[in-house]
């Protein structure tokens, strides 16, 4: 789609909708092109922050996640992910953890006091359920530490109805976007139907959904599109936008980064649209250490209330504690 320009009339009406929670895909694009003066994406960002602390409040949550609990088995990996770098040394940032390296993560996590752990793996289309309870039930045996999943689509129905009993929530599947085209391009190992029909499993089972959409896939009204196509999904309690960045070796290597302001009003967008919603910036610490500078800045824009702080991996472990705790402080926000 090409640029829209968007008169002041306009984006004001579209502004004063959403702060009532009425965002459909049209008042959605007036905001994200109306919002590229800097005088209404200020008003834009302030609006979500007001429906943001109106909701949620001013206090934040830290989370610890551990990369990768599970191999990712796609045969062609997607073209944005460092496993699909041709230098070793980049795709081996995603190399899978041992359980006893998983467990030692999680204790690395709960000895610096952070309380929600995050499991993230990659996806297996025939099933990673075995390893996965393996995991979830070592970890059960030591902490009660609250505890998400984000392995695709790559668990039973029986295995999501069992991660609920132990307290797993929520579970993630990125969507990353719902164009079928972008997808495919994007992620040619990958099946998008199996990514919704898993979201679907998780909502019939009652369990929490969780959802991550890249920016820099497609335009940003496909963007937008797949942020709204969220309301398909009533369980949803968290959803993040990741800011595609190109990784070194990867077939995207030199394809043009996403811009984080981009990024920042789509997360307005989002607040505006889902209220209620654990809504921020995803993390991609390995790939694109920077984007954990963002943390004022996705508050300012009606982020919240969660925010990785320590991030896991084979070779790195990333602790950004205590410049969040001073960010946070600076910007009135209590942290948990
Ligand atoms: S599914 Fe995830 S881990 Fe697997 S190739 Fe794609 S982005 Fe990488």
């Amino acid at each position: 789609m090409p640029r829209v320009l968007v008169g002041d009339r306009e984006f004001d009406s579209a502004l004063d909708r959403g702060e009532r929670g009425d965002v459909d895909l049209d008042s959605a694009i007036t905001l994200y092109y109306g919002a590229k003066r800097r005088e209404r994406s200020d008003r834009l960002f302030e609006a979500a922050a007001r429906v943001r602390d109106a909701t949620l409040g001013r206090r934040l949550t830290l989370t610890g996640h551990l990369h990768m609990v599970t191999r990712c088995e796609l045969s062609a990996s997607c073209k944005y992910c460092s496993l699909s770098s041709t230098i070793p040394s980049v795709s081996d940032e995603r190399s899978p953890l041992t359980l006893r390296e998983t467990l030692n993560g999680v204790r690395y996590a709960i000895d610096r006091g952070v309380r929600t752990i995050v499991l993230v793996g990659g996806t297996d289309l025939e099933g990673s359920d075995e390893r996965v309870r393996e995991v979830v039930t070592r970890i059960r045996e030591m902490t009660d530490v609250d505890l998400a999943i984000d392995v695709g689509p790559s668990l039973s129905e029986s295995s999501v109805r069992w991660l609920g009993e132990n307290r797993v929530a929520p579970i993630y599947c990125s969507m990353e976007t719902i164009e079928p085209t972008v997808f495919a391009n994007a992620k040619p190992g990958d099946d998008l139907d199996a990514r919704l029909r898993f979201m679907e499993t998780v909502e019939r089972t009652g369990g929490h959904l969780g959802n991550i959409v890249m920016n820099g896939l497609g335009g940003p009204a496909d963007l937008l599109r797949t942020v709204l196509a969220s309301r398909q999904f009533p369980h949803t309690s968290h959803l993040h936008i990741s800011t595609f960045h190109p990784v070194r070796g990867t077939p995207w290597a030199r394809r043009r980064p996403a811009s984080l302001p981009s990024s920042l009003t789509v997360l307005a967008i989002a607040r505006l649209a889902f209220p209620r919603l654990q809504l921020g910036l995803a993390e991609v610490g390995v790939e694109n250490p920077s984007d954990l500078g963002s943390v004022p800045s996705q508050l300012a824009a009606g982020g919240g209330n969660m925010v990785a702080a320590l991030l896991v991996y084979k070779r790195l472990r990333i602790d950004h504690r205590e410049r969040i705790l001073r960010q946070a402080a600076e910007v009135g926000f209590e942290v948990s």
